[in-house]
């Protein structure tokens, strides 16, 4: 059993019959397939390269379009804009008309604990829909001020906790650049994407995982990858460690994590849990222990 945990429809041109293919090839049973809803101001026009460029954002209705193909191999998700005044019920009637059950992907220009997105985020927790984050720091793009002189989507690490703080009952699995920079203690979180280097101790993502029983992370993308790789020995340490809260999910379609995993030889009972009994479990139980 393979779960990819983290994914979208039509990103990189990936419609349902290319997705199917791709999972197929790849040995994936199921995927969790994620919209974005976003404001035209809060997109960086560059997505416009790798989504249908008529839009802006990943629209529930790809979701649901992707989904209709093979509703036993797709888990559905959908986070709408936490400044909507209906955002609640939007995500009620996604729940009860079409079986969403993800609260994914969150990634908007919007500190995560803004006082609307917390009311979001307890309704999330009573109606058992984890929440995937994105977070980026402020960090300048260099090419001017128009449209934005960088793309920073949640805020910071510090409203991140907050939100975890606030909303013990809701589950959160944190991804992007600016949650997996703070692997490493160092100061490289807000002035570089993908920071590398050695991991140095006291990185604040191993204290926040420890900390919080309701703090979960996927693996996807470069992001996590790349942390990852920082130092393999501090890397695969982390993945035994937090084998009960990180899940498998690659935010595109190729083999980079699963082929980096092999690598590592984890323990069979880690493997396990990260390639899929974490996302099963999270789904079933929500946030009870194993
Ligand atoms: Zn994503």
């Amino acid at each position: 059993m393979l779960i990819d945990a983290h994914n979208h429809p039509n990103w990189h041109g990936f419609n349902a019959g290319k997705i199917l293919r791709n999972m197929d090839e790849q040995g994936i049973d199921q995927m969790w397939l994620f919209s974005w809803e976003v404001p035209e101001d809060e997109y960086s026009p560059s997505y416009h390269a790798v989504l249908p460029p008529a839009g802006h954002g990943i629209p529930l209705e790809d979701v649901l379009a992707v989904g209709r193909e093979a509703p036993d191999r797709f888990i559905l998700g959908y986070m709408p804009h936490p400044k909507r005044p209906d955002a609640i019920d939007r995500l009620k009637a996604a729940v009860e008309i079409h079986g969403v059950r993800v609260a994914s992907e969150l990634k908007v220009r919007l500190p995560f604990d803004d006082p609307d997105a917390l009311r979001l985020y307890e309704a999330c927790g009573q109606m058992r829909l984890p929440i995937t984050i994105h977070l980026d720091y402020p960090i300048d793009h260099g090419r001017g001020n128009y449209p934005r002189p960088n793309w920073w989507y949640g805020g910071s690490l510090d409203a991140f906790e907050r939100a975890i703080v606030a909303c013990p009952q809701t589950a959160f699995i944190g991804h992007a650049p600016g949650f997996w920079a703070h692997i490493s203690g160092d100061d490289l979180y807000d002035k570089a994407s993908y920071p590398d280097g050695p991991v140095l101790p006291g990185g604040r993502l191993s204290e926040i995982m420890r900390t919080y029983p309701n703090l979960y992370a996927d693996l996807s993308a470069g992001s996590g990858l790349k942390a990852l790789k920082r130092d393999r020995g501090f890397g695969r340490d982390f993945l035994i460690e937090f084998q009960d809260k990180l899940l498998f999910g690659r935010d595109y379609f190729d083999t980079s994590l699963m082929d980096f995993l092999l690598e590592l030889a984890l323990p069979e009972e880690a493997f396990a849990k990260i390639t899929y009994q974490n996302a099963e479990r999270l789904l079933s139980s929500y946030l009870s222990t194993p």
